[in-house]
């Protein structure tokens, strides 16, 4: 095995296809799809895009000019008349847009396109009153409630540029995306509900403009969530409902063109300091509706579709607010977290509303694993026929636990790989064709060109593994970095010379060609001279009946070069000892070979996750040799680093 690529260590061998009776209703069940979309890409696209309403029909379907791409040149459409009026016209006005649920159980709205079209047109005329016009950028900050999609379907209509910031950060991290987009106004609440508490969400705004460098907010726009006391201050602060009162409903969409910006946003910031990734119109929407029309098997008429992620990630972004509103389907929002009142409160929410299609990440079904099957047991989950994932590499006893106990062994899965760079799907199996391996994302959509290559760009053969690119341009990828297109260049655009984008996660094709990720490339270890991936380790880990969640690191280590370093979350009521941890050394030894026996395992009720829930294997390293945390701006659990700290010291 060669220094320039990594080791396939992890064996599976279950496939799951289709059932029958799925595969002939789906929307894609002639896997001559993939042929005629690699054949001429453009030409697949052109007709994705087609399924939106444009305003002036594109010119030309590509430029490239490495590493800068322009999609559906000199085509004009606005993403609130896709989202909204066209279905209006269409008589879908009365049709369910958003089942809101709010974390207090009892408070739950029904949100039609119709209601939903008036909202956004009103608070579009709130904007322009404000002095927002095209390209101005505005900040939200915003918890899961449904003024945060209206707030950004209204800058979508006026052509302002929206950077939402997840309502988990802190005063800091708001006021450096304030900055670095230079935003102008902000929209907040006075609080968030978590947990039965609330949390001050206008004082961390005020706090946020305090610190930022810019001086330039001069309006904040306040919605009454919780209740809870706040300054308002004169002349810059005003109240949601006041500023709505009397605002008309009537505010024309203004024609974009397909490269105008629609959004900055920054990522989860796992491997470091958060890059603003700018989205454009005309190829984002065309790519997120298409897959989130073939990868769900979406019926808009009959699917009722819940994504639980928050809006504040890409996750959000693409598939609760602008794809399905946009594929005229019905979705579920939920405000809160999957543990209140009780441990059920997803399963009560799918069974209430029928729920056909969940989407979720890896890390909360772990925490479901965690918990026990008594919860999903409770209630009827028969109404799901689509589930997906995304997020991080999901364990193939993840999978299992999901399409046994949430699935009931009949919804296909669909692990879906993609980033807020790519802005949709990228590598992901279709439910109808895809014969699912459990832990594979499978299959490049229709039209990716995604290649494992080795160091050198060469691509690695069936059974190997390497670098995952993506070898053409695609739709709803990234324009650049805000502010900073050389950073752009330098961090997809680099590695592999400026055509081939790099995305910095480890992957390998197993013996059928399909695409197993693999996690950071940063995180690969290197033990003896053999470069194995976190993720293959820590899916031997969770394939112990007694583990929930694992994260594995490669610490500096004198003999071997580095040595494997595990961090253990263990299920229901298994109890740590040294008993368990040999054995489960053991047992990585026999999954996938002595040489990714771990050499020490820590066990912990939780790992270091960042706010959108992955976990930060970089912190873990740290801990593991002992130097100094970097960047930690966006982790959610600071406790447990701490008491791993204490844990690591006291070895
Ligand atoms: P930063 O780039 O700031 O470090 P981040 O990469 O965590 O943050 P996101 O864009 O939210 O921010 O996450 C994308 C990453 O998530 C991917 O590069 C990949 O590592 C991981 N990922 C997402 N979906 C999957 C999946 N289905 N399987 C494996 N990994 C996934
Ligand atoms: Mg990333």
């Amino acid at each position: 095995m060669s220094e320039s690529s990594l080791e396939n260590l992890y064996h599976e061998g279950r496939a799951f296809p289709p059932p029958d009776a799925f595969a002939a209703q789906a929307n894609v069940s002639d896997d001559g799809v993939y042929e005629q979309a690699a054949k001429d890409p453009e030409a697949w696209w052109a007709q994705q895009a087609e399924h939106l309403r444009w305003t002036t029909p594109w010119e030309q379907v590509l430029e490239w000019n490495p590493p800068h791409a322009k999609w559906f040149v000199g085509g004009q459409l606005n993403i609130a008349d896709n989202c909204l009026d066209r279905h209006l016209e269409a008589g879908r006005g009365d049709r369910v847009a958003y089942y809101w649920e709010g974390e207090p159980a009892d408070e739950r709205r029904t949100i039609t396109y119709a209601e939903l079209h008036e909202e956004v047109c009103r608070f579009a005329n709130v904007l322009k009153a404000r002095g927002v016009g095209k390209g101005d950028r505005v900040a939200i900050y915003l918890p899961m409630i449904p003024e945060l999609p209206v707030a950004m379907l209204a800058c979508a209509r006026i052509g302002a540029i929206h950077s939402v910031v997840f309502a988990g950060f802190s005063s800091q991290a708001l006021a450096d995306r304030i900055d670095d987009a230079d935003a102008r106004l902000v929209i907040t609440a006075d609080g968030a509900n978590r947990r039965g508490n609330t949390i001050g969400l206008k004082e961390a705004v005020d706090a946020g403009i305090e610190r930022a460098e810019s001086d330039r907010v001069s309006t904040v726009i306040v919605v009454n969530r919780t209740g809870t006391d706040v300054d308002m201050v004169d002349g810059r602060d005003v109240w949601w409902h006041d500023v709505m009162d009397g605002a008309s409903a009537d505010c024309p969409a203004e024609p974009m063109d397909a490269e105008d910006v629609l959004y900055i946003l920054y990522t989860s910031g796992t491997t470091g300091k958060p890059k603003g990734i700018v989205h454009t119109t005309g190829g984002y929407l065309t790519q997120t509706t298409a897959t989130h029309r073939l990868t769900f098997d979406l019926k808009p008429e009959t699917d009722v579709y819940w994504c639980a992620a928050d809006i504040g990630w890409v996750t959000g972004h693409s598939y609760i607010v602008y794809a399905p509103l946009a594929n005229g389907a019905t979705s579920v929002m939920y405000e809160g977290t999957p543990d209140f009142p009780d441990k059920d409160r997803f399963w009560d929410i799918v069974d209430r509303y029928d729920v056909s299609i969940l989407y979720t990440a890896p890390t909360a079904i772990r925490a479901f694993m965690k918990w026990g099957t008594e919860y999903p047991e409770r209630h009827d989950l028969t109404s799901l026929r689509v589930l997906g994932t995304v997020g991080e590499p999901i364990n193939p006893e993840a999978w299992m636990w999901y399409h046994r106990h949430i699935g009931g062994e009949s919804a296909p899965i669909v692990d879906t790989w993609w980033q807020t760079e790519t802005g949709g799907h990228m590598i992901t199996p279709l439910p109808g064709i895809t014969h699912a391996r459990p832990g594979s994302a499978m299959t490049a959509f229709p039209g990716i060109d995604a290649r494992v290559v080795d160091i050198e760009g060469k691509e690695v053969g069936n059974g190997e593994g390497g670098y995952l690119v993506i070898a053409k341009p695609w739709p709803s990828m990234l324009r650049t970095i805000w502010g900073d297109d050389q950073r752009y260049r330098d961090t997809y655009w680099s590695r592999f010379g400026p055509d081939t984008y790099f995305a910095g996660d480890g992957a390998k094709l197993d013996e059928d060609g399909n695409i197993w990720l693999l996690g950071r490339v940063d995180d690969v270890m290197n033990i003896s001279g053999h470069r194995l991936s976190t993720t293959e380790v820590e899916s031997a880990l969770v394939d112990h009946p007694s583990v929930a969640e694992a994260a594995v690191v490669g610490r500096a280590d004198d003999l071997t070069g580095q040595a494997i370093s595990a961090f253990v979350t263990l299920r229901g009521t298994h109890e740590p000892s040294e008993d368990l941890e040999a054995e489960l050394k053991a047992h990585v030894a026999e999954v996938i070979g002595k040489i990714a026996r771990p050499a020490e395992i820590y066990f912990t009720p939780d790992l270091p996750k960042t706010r959108s829930g992955k976990i930060m294997r970089r912190l873990l390293k740290q801990i593991s040799e002992g130097s100094d945390l970097g960047d930690a701006t966006t982790l959610a659990n600071p406790d447990i680093v701490n008491a791993l700290q204490q844990a690591a010291r006291g070895r």
